[in-house]
């Protein structure tokens, strides 16, 4: 065999592994922010709940007033803020979670590996850095707020897990906006 010959192919195979791995991330990722997109997301966590053995946690956020940012400075700000806090989010989350954006202005963090308490803790040590962050688009600075939920239950089902987080996401909206609201499954005995 010509030696010019296999250099080039083995190329040609690097190149098609380059472009599979892309695809894969194209198909995975949320092309704003990194995270992973609303069904990557569910099919990982989906994988952690079938062997978890603990409670687990889900934390649902949504950006407050969001509609406000879009229409006063328009959709790239918005995009910013988006990409930004997605950013954030990263930095902070353990490498054990699994993070997405769930849709537009929505995102969720998923962990196993710690209790009820500290997941509590976690989640109010983001709300409040996300409310210290400047959002810097074009020279204007932008304060954002977060609203969140967070469920905890030892449950196979993301299903059960969202739902409650949702409910309690919407509470945080009732409240008054900035705000935690952490709840455990009824009939679950966590510590
Ligand atoms: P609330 O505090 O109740 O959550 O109010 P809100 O204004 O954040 O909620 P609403 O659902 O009314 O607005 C969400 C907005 O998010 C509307 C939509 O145009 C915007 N949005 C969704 N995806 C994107 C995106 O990718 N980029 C930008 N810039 N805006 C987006
Ligand atoms: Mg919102
Ligand atoms: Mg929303």
């Amino acid at each position: 065999m010509e030696p010019v010959g296999s250099v080039t192919l083995l190329k040609d195979i690097t190149i098609l592994e380059e472009q599979r791995l892309l695809l894969t991330e194209w198909a995975e990722k949320d092309g704003l922010t990194g995270l992973y997109n609303r069904q990557t997301f569910i099919d990982r966590v989906e994988v952690e709940l079938a062997c978890a053995t603990e409670a687990s946690h889900l934390l649902y956020f949504d950006i407050d007033h969001f509609k406000k940012i879009n229409d006063t400075y328009g959709h790239r700000a918005g995009d910013l803020v988006l990409s930004e806090l997605g950013a954030l989010l990263t930095r902070w989350t353990e490498p054990k979670s699994i993070t997405g954006r769930f849709g537009g202005e929505e995102f969720a963090v998923f962990s196993s590996s710690i209790d009820t308490k500290q997941a509590r803790l976690r989640a109010e040590e983001f709300r409040k850095l996300v409310a210290q962050h400047l959002f810097v688009h074009e020279e204007l600075e932008l304060h954002v707020t977060i609203s969140m939920g967070l469920a905890s239950a030892r449950t196979e089902s993301f299903d059960q897990l969202y739902r409650l987080a949702d409910t309690l996401l919407y509470q945080a909206k009732d409240e008054g906006r900035n705000r935690l609201c952490s709840g455990q499954d009824a009939g679950q005995s966590l510590q």
